[in-house]
């Protein structure tokens, strides 16, 4: 099995919800693709491909997260320019249905979602919606869903696990991959980069900073252990990966 990154554009953001700090940075967007024998996994697909064309929709968001998107980005073309097929991908595991995470989902026309419940229930409370922190356009196009509560083996084999990690939203979960190389765990945004699990910097927004604070210090025991962490936003450890990722 390997973890392959697909770069899904890239988002400018201001340092100053995220860290505290002065100044913008450029954020990889990310989809992680994993070929278990059983199936073929997308881990989160990035960004709503009208988002190339049309941000209006954004709202307020634009203020804090800009999309540097163009055609050729989306999850449909990367999977094509790598020979796979849209159709060919079985199974979607969200960490969470943010903009730049669940938005590419109507163009894997035949996989099965995978979601915490919380999450999912989340992305259809309309308050959340009219705030503008949920779209259902991004992740709602009639796929099967799965919706699982806390911890979940995806194949029943161990390889492939949904832990949870909620406070970036109700249901955020991490996903681990046991590879031959050794257990790696994708973050998603439980952890944008790396220096924010070091400092232990907590964005002052999200559904839930304590909890945040908890997942996060969670993943860093996973670390300590012996675990290979994949950051959700990590500009510098993403071109680290390579085109092929992890085996
Ligand atoms: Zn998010």
């Amino acid at each position: 099995m390997r973890v392959v990154p697909l770069e899904l554009g890239r988002i400018e953001a201001g340092l100053g919800i995220i860290t505290g700090e002065q100044g913008t940075v450029s954020l990889p967007i990310a989809g992680w693709l994993i070929d278990h024998p059983e199936g073929l996994v997308l881990f989160d697909n990035g960004m709503h491909p009208g988002l190339q064309h049309d941000t209006t929709r954004l709202g307020r968001t634009i203020d804090s997260f800009e999309p540097d998107y163009h055609p050729g980005e989306e999850v449909s073309a990367r999977l094509t320019q790598r020979g796979i097929r849209p159709d060919d991908v079985d199974l979607m595991i969200f960490s969470h249905l943010h903009f730049d995470h669940a938005g590419g989902t109507g163009e894997l026309p035949d996989a099965r979602l995978v979601v915490q419940r919380a999450e999912w229930e989340a992305g259809h409370d309309q308050r959340l919606i009219d705030y503008g922190i949920y779209d259902p356009v991004d992740y709602d196009h009639g796929h099967e869903v799965e919706q699982v509560d806390g911890r979940h083996d995806v194949f029943g084999d161990g390889r492939v696990v949904c832990l949870p990690t909620p406070g970036h939203t109700a249901g955020h979960q991490a996903l681990r991959v046991e590879l031959d190389s050794g257990p790696v765990v994708l973050t998603g945004d439980c952890v944008y980069f790396e220096r924010m699990l070091n400092e232990m910097l907590v964005p002052g927004f999200g559904y839930d900073t304590d909890l945040q604070r908890q997942s996060m210090e969670g993943l860093r025991e996973l670390r300590d252990g012996g675990c290979r962490l994949i950051y959700g936003h990590d500009a510098e450890q993403f071109k680290s990966l390579g085109p092929d990722g992890l085996a």
